[in-house]
């Protein structure tokens, strides 16, 4: 793999250039993204070799597409016409149905690879990339029987070679379970987040009493809208599906504390507690 073509080199695309580089230090790595001020930012961080355009998509090996999901459901279909017949396209969106569905007839389907890297943070652009980011992480294939055996073998050499382990799943299922774990916490953060800024309007109370549980806790709801409102938009009815069952949560805790229950109320926190067995062993 000699050319690397980033759509977008923000947190993810950034932090996908900067392990592949590592690993790869013959590899060009060639940006693309809407604005040249951010190309700058990334040719000055070392994130990119050499700016680029769509129109040099030809030349690529290997396309990585790193966009808010909406416009990587717009772009999709060009890159795919534009890619060479032994070129590979991965998306990196954290939906995968609309993504999927945007190619299902393609000519050169089998050129592109759905995935979904488990990794990030709250923060965005050139600036938040980071070395080893996707290191013990979880990346989710979804119809990997779609992609060329080959151009497969490439993209999980290149995932296995960063640190990440493989679990393959359906676009409806990705999309399902990502509602739960993913998009749900975002939305409760941002809500938190709101509740507390409604309500303690002293900027400095907030500041000065913001233990690490409410800090831990609201840290979601620093991501950015660009990036979380078109995937709310593409998983609207899981995501109503999860809230229908956290507001229910949310009411029967609400209820148990006016009805002065407070043995309920801490059996269901005993309950939850199984969620430390769950998650052993995650950083
Ligand atoms: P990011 O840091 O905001 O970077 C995205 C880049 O996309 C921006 O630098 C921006 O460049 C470009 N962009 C924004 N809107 C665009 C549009 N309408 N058309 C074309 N380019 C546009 O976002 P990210 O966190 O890397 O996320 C990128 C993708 O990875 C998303 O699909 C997201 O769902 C997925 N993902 C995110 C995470 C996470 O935790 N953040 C985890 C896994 C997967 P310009 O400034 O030039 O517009």
């Amino acid at each position: 793999m000699k050319n690397i073509y980033m759509i977008g080199v923000g947190l993810i695309g950034g932090s996908l250039a900067i392990d592949i580089k590592k690993n790869n230090p013959e590899v060009v790595i060639h940006g693309i993204s809407r604005k040249q001020t951010t190309l700058d930012e990334a040719l000055s961080l070392n994130l990119i070799d050499k700016k680029a355009t769509l129109d040099d998509i030809e030349n690529a090996d290997l396309v990585i597409i790193s966009i808010p999901v909406d416009a990587t459901v717009k772009l999709l279909p060009s890159i795919l016409d534009k890619v060479s017949d032994s070129g590979l396209v991965v998306d990196a969106g954290s939906t995968k149905v609309a993504i999927c569905k945007a190619v299902e007839n393609h000519p050169k389907r089998r050129n592109f690879l759905a995935t979904h890297p488990i990794a990030g943070t709250e923060f965005s652009g050139p600036s938040a990339a980071l070395e080893g980011l996707f290191k013990g992480k979880t990346n989710i294939i979804c119809e990997v029987e779609k992609t060329t055996f080959k151009l497969q073998e490439k993209a999980l050499k290149l995932f296995s070679d960063i640190g990440m382990r493989i679990r393959y799943m359906n676009p409806e299922a990705h999309d399902k379970h990502i509602a739960y774990m993913s998009h749900l916490s975002h939305i409760s953060s941002f809500m938190l987040g709101k509740t507390v800024i409604e309500k303690e309007k002293n900027e400095r109370d907030i500041f000065d009493m913001a233990g690490s549980g409410f800090e831990s806790t609201v840290r979601l709801a620093k991501s950015s809208p660009a990036m979380w409102t078109p995937i709310f938009k593409q998983n609207k009815s899981n995501i109503i599906e999860t809230l229908e069952s956290y507001i229910a949560n949310l009411s029967h805790f609400k209820d148990l504390i006016e009805q002065d229950n407070f043995k309920a109320i801490y059996n269901e926190m005993e309950n939850t507690n199984y969620i430390k067995d769950i998650l052993k062993g995650i950083s």
